[in-house]
């Protein structure tokens, strides 16, 4: 089954046409090579992904997620390769972390999050949120050195 475009006027297959529910066949009157073509075509994307929001939210979720392994993977690939490089950086960052982490720094982070005045920070909050910024820093500082040797 063919039918034609209503832009570059072709006789083309269905499989060339864009899939369109409201359409009565179930394809939209524009091929695909002129939706590429177009200079608007994010318009014709902004409408897929209003009347597709369920999709729209698997496809980001699984983008997150593929992205998420992909990172971890390189960090550990990259840790195995190397080792030596790996200990440097963690001294580098063991000394930086004594010297940036200060309770006074720490409690200015929290209180950044959660709005309550030091006096009600316990012990507790601000061991977890210095191992939290801990751990961001020296995941940022991998994933450039992973960067850098790529
Ligand atoms: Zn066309």
């Amino acid at each position: 089954m063919t039918k034609s475009c209503s832009k570059c006027e072709k006789e083309k297959e269905l499989d060339e046409f864009v899939k369109h529910k409201k359409c009565k066949d179930g394809r939209a009157g524009v091929c695909k090579k002129c939706v590429n073509l177009d200079p608007n075509k994010s318009k014709y994307h902004k409408q897929w992904r209003k009347n597709n929001p369920d999709k729209v939210k698997k496809l980001r979720n699984k983008w997150a997620k593929n992205n998420r392994d992909k990172t971890q993977k390189a960090v550990k690939r990259w840790l195995k390769n190397n080792p030596e490089r790996y200990k440097v950086l963690t001294k580098k960052y063991n000394k930086k972390r004594s010297e940036t982490l200060h309770d006074d720094y720490v409690k200015s982070a929290i209180q950044s999050v959660l709005k309550i005045p030091c006096s009600e920070m316990t012990p507790e909050m601000i061991h977890v949120k210095r191992e939290q910024l801990m751990f961001s820093r020296a995941l940022k500082e991998l994933r450039r050195a992973v960067n850098e040797s790529n």
